[in-house]
């Protein structure tokens, strides 16, 4: 062919609407035209040469064991030039629905096939073979396409979508009422609108996409032009093609996403809240997973722990805490074996956990953690420290206790009490009778009847006056009223006072020669050195020889008063100087008292910024000591090198 004519025969051919392909009889491409490049996205340089298969898909490629191309010449003759259904491959692989058809001129080498296709907007997801067009009237095809037309429509105006299409300028088209509901306005307002001329720039990005022959999706909030109304949509713009192939515009898919924001908003909102409870929650809640490692935990648990909750996150328990972790963990690998919760488990950090430092309780539950189809996901964990809530137990179990040592001490003290002021009075009674009697009968009266009746009633004021002592103190109001007073002197004096009752005792007083004096209360003092010295006796009951020794060291005078009696058990000489506290080694009956002269002795000695103590061995005789500041002491100055448990 002349060179002027084939350029003459290419340029009609490059003119014609539909693609067209010959080929050589090896079905070889010779020629392509400018519309098969279009649909189809080669160059016709590229074509040129390749097996015309190239442009179906492999499935395709033979039929009836004949190539494509081969096949479809086989047909001419039954489909008399009517058109099959085939897929066309597209150079980036898209499959496009085609009608083709197949003619050839010249015979054997000189054969050449030639192949016109037409683009089909049918949506068909595949297509496993060529199908030819069902042989029908002009008029039935017209029908067909019609019916084609109007199930589009019904598609299109009753999608629950808003719907619409614009052309390449990009005006919009056509679009359906939901769209027109959603945007606010009619159709009619809307048909003719320029996309290009909308605010949003998003809008306009994704319209300029999908000319461009891509998709795009679009997520925003919709302001209707003339309500305001404000609508949350999402659209999706896609390329509409022509029959070409080329992008002759695009349509947009609108979906009102106002529940699904609000059902979202809902759920945020719920894990939000959710997100509060588990993280102010004041019990430690973690989340293990099968293999024992921490997902999540709340910040309570990783105060807890003494780890960042961060710093959890992935790690086993013996990884983060180290052998008391590996304890801890027993209870959540015991669920995860058993499936079974593990409730209230109660531990002490130092001996179940072996964490040093002081101890702490913890309450523990672990429980299994499902899916609904019971696979078991991990372990949730919540713990509690309940050091506060065991101390205020324990705090409560000790006042429990004291209260009933109090009651106790108070049924004992009134038994004792009731016995000791009984005491006196029989034998009271007794002599007031007899001299009753006496006087009666006009007899001689003995002396010693009303010496030994104003003993008893000594004694028994005696009890009174320690009676009302000790409540005295307990309100803070025994009264004091020092002076400077020579305490030598009045230990002689006391000792002296005590002669009449000193029995089988022998009372021996060694004192240094120079004058001691204290800045006191005379009457309070000798009352204490009385009881140590009636003390001495009560509680020496074989006699002896009672020891009374003053001395002084630096600025403080030290009594003391030792005495071969019964002596005290170790255990009991710190209680000694407690309100009625009387000690084991005086049984009731055979040793009266009240266990209030110790009591008193104390209050008064250190209000006079003193010391009372006890040196003692059961069954060895006892010592009490007695230090005061005395008068030339600027400031007391305590023996403090003496063993604290004896300072009371
Ligand atoms: P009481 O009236 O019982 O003697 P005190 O307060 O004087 O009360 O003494 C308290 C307790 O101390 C006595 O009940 C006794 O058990 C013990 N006690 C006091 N002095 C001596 C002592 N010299 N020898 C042995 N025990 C003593």
């Amino acid at each position: 062919m002349a060179g002027g004519a084939a350029r003459e025969l290419e340029a009609i051919l490059d003119a014609a609407v539909d693609p067209f392909i010959a080929c050589d009889a090896d079905e070889r491409i010779l020629h392509v035209n400018a519309a098969t490049e279009r649909l189809l996205g080669w160059d016709r340089e590229q074509l040129l040469g390749r097996p015309v298969t190239d442009l179906f898909p492999p499935r395709l490629h033979r039929f009836h064991g004949l190539s494509l191309p081969r096949y479809l010449l086989s047909r001419r003759k039954v489909l008399g030039g009517r058109p099959t259904r085939v897929f066309a491959r597209r150079r980036d692989g898209v499959e496009l629905l085609v009608e083709l058809t197949a003619g050839a001129t010249g015979v054997d080498s000189q054969e050449r096939i030639v192949l016109t296709m037409r683009r089909l907007h049918e949506v068909i997801d595949s297509l496993e073979e060529p199908v030819e067009h069902v042989p029908g009237t002009p008029d039935q095809t017209a029908h067909h396409e019609e019916t084609v037309d109007r199930l589009y429509r019904l598609v299109v105006e009753n999608a629950p979508l808003g719907i619409f299409h614009f052309d390449r300028a990009p005006i919009v088209t056509a679009c359906n009422d939901r769209f027109a509901h959603l945007i606010g306005t009619s159709k009619r307002n809307l048909v003719g609108l320029n996309l290009f001329t909308l605010s949003d720039e998003r809008i306009i990005a994704c319209v300029r996409e999908s000319l461009a022959g891509h998709n795009c999706d679009y997520e925003g909030d919709y302001r209707a032009l003339t309500t305001s109304k404000v609508t949350p949509v999402r659209v999706r713009f896609a390329p509409c093609y022509a029959e070409d192939g080329t992008v002759e515009g695009g349509v947009g898919i609108v979906e009102d996403i106002t529940d699904r924001r609000r059902v979202e908003a809902e759920r945020e909102e719920n894990l939000a809240q959710l997100d509060l409870l588990f993280r102010g929650a004041p019990v430690g809640i973690g989340f293990l997973d099968a293999n024992l490692r921490y997902v999540r935990v709340n910040e309570t648990l990783a105060r807890i722990n003494g780890i960042p909750a961060e710093a959890h996150t992935g790690h086993t328990l013996p990884e983060l805490l180290g052998e008391p972790g590996a304890l801890a963990e027993r209870g959540p690998r015991q669920v995860l074996r058993t499936g079974e919760p593990m409730v209230n488990k109660e531990a002490t950090s130092d001996e179940d956990l072996r964490i040093p430092g002081p101890r702490r309780y913890f309450l523990g539950n672990y429980y299994p953690v499902r899916t609904p189809d019971g696979r078991v996901l991990g372990v949730g964990v919540l713990v509690e420290d309940i050091t506060e809530r065991k101390r205020a137990e324990e705090e409560r179990a000790h006042l429990y206790r004291e209260a009933q040592e109090a009651i106790r001490v108070r049924d004992d003290f009134l038994s004792i009490a009731s016995h000791e002021l009984k005491t006196p009075l029989t034998p009271l009674s007794l002599r007031l009778a007899t001299l009753e009697r006496r006087l009666e009968r006009g007899e001689n009266l003995d002396p010693s009847v009303l010496r030994h009746a104003r003993h008893q009633l000594t004694r028994l004021t005696g009890l009174i006056n320690d009676l009302l002592d000790a409540s005295r103190i307990e309100a803070g109001r025994l009264a004091l009223h020092p002076e400077a007073t020579r305490f030598d002197l009045l230990v002689e004096h006391t000792l002296a006072s005590m002669e009449g009752q000193k029995g089988n005792h022998a009372f021996e007083f060694e004192t240094p020669p120079e004058p001691i004096s204290v800045q006191g209360d005379a009457y309070r003092l000798e009352q204490v050195v009385s009881n140590l010295l009636e003390n001495a006796l009560k509680y020496s009951p074989d006699g002896g020889t009672i020891r009374v020794r003053l001395s002084l060291s630096e600025d403080v005078a030290v009594l003391s008063v030792t005495d071969p009696g019964i002596g005290i058990p170790e255990d009991q000489q710190q209680q000694l100087f407690d309100r009625y506290f009387r000690a084991r080694n005086a049984s009731t009956r055979s040793y009266g008292g009240l266990g209030l002269g110790l009591y008193i002795s104390r209050d008064i000695v250190e209000r006079h910024g003193g010391r009372i103590w006890v040196e003692s061995e059961a069954g060895r005789g006892s010592t009490f000591y007695v230090a005061l500041p005395t008068l030339s002491a600027e400031r007391p100055a305590l023996p403090l090198a003496w063993p604290d448990r004896h300072l009371h």
